[in-house]
């Protein structure tokens, strides 16, 4: 009788040996408590981060996505399961009349803001002072100075069980650093979002 692969070989098949046992998570929140990850896995790409999904949902382990760490208290105990640390960080600046930029849910937010004003787009001023990363801004409406995620967001995708779906703002059903991801649909995996911004005279930096 032949033994069944464990969650974390199979993953190992996929991502190699960036997939650890063990990982102490503290330096991974803000906070910088909490115990360790049973497995441990940084994704570099939104294609990595369904890879790594799919694996997740076909072996029915229990998972939690990490993005900055900075609205996450880790147990003592630590995490059963999967932590998958989002690390794609690609961006994409589409410079028309209505200027927009599109990026990886594991962009830190606070450099992108930083991105944009220097390359005088502005919209994303109230980020600048927001620790964390896309991913957690678009999942909890992350706000500042009387700005929120809500006005800059134009959809994000996101990967489900079903597969691949966009997330239009308005679907997002905003509400005060809430979204209908973070109220209920736990299995939805933010990708990668697209972002409005405003033409501006001026390049400049924001902290
Ligand atoms: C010093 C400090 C100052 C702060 N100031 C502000 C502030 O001014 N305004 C504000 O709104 N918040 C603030 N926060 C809270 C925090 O910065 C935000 O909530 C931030 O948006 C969280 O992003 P993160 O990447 O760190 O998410 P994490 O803490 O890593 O995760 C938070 C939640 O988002 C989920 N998540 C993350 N990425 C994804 C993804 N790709 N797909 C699906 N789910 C995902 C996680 O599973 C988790 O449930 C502050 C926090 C600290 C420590």
């Amino acid at each position: 009788m032949t033994t069944p692969a464990r969650p974390v070989d199979v993953l190992r098949l996929y991502l190699g040996e960036s997939v650890q046992e063990h990982v102490a998570l503290a330096p991974y929140t803000s906070a910088r408590i909490g115990g360790p990850a049973d497995v441990f896995v940084v994704v570099k790409s939104a294609s990595e981060l369904m890879g790594v999904m799919r694996v997740i949902w076909e072996q029915a382990v229990p998972y939690t996505i990490l993005g900055g760490g900075s609205n996450v208290l880790v147990s003592d105990k630590g995490v059963r399961g999967v932590v998958v640390l989002d690390r794609a960080k690609e961006v994409r600046f589409e410079n028309s009349d209505q200027p927009t930029v599109w990026c990886e849910a594991g962009v830190i937010f606070s450099n992108l803001a930083n991105r944009c004003a220097s390359k005088g787009l502005a919209g994303l001023e109230w980020a600048a002072t927001v620790p964390g990363t896309v991913g957690g801004a678009v999942y909890g409406n992350a706000g500042a100075f009387g700005s929120d995620m809500s006005e800059n967001l134009i959809w994000a995708d996101v990967l489900t069980r079903a597969g691949e779906k966009r997330i239009s703002v308005a679907d997002m059903q905003y509400g005060y650093r809430t979204s209908i991801l973070k109220r209920g649909d736990k299995d939805s995996i933010i990708l990668s979002a697209l972002l409005r911004f405003k033409k501006c005279g001026q390049r400049r930096s924001v902290c």
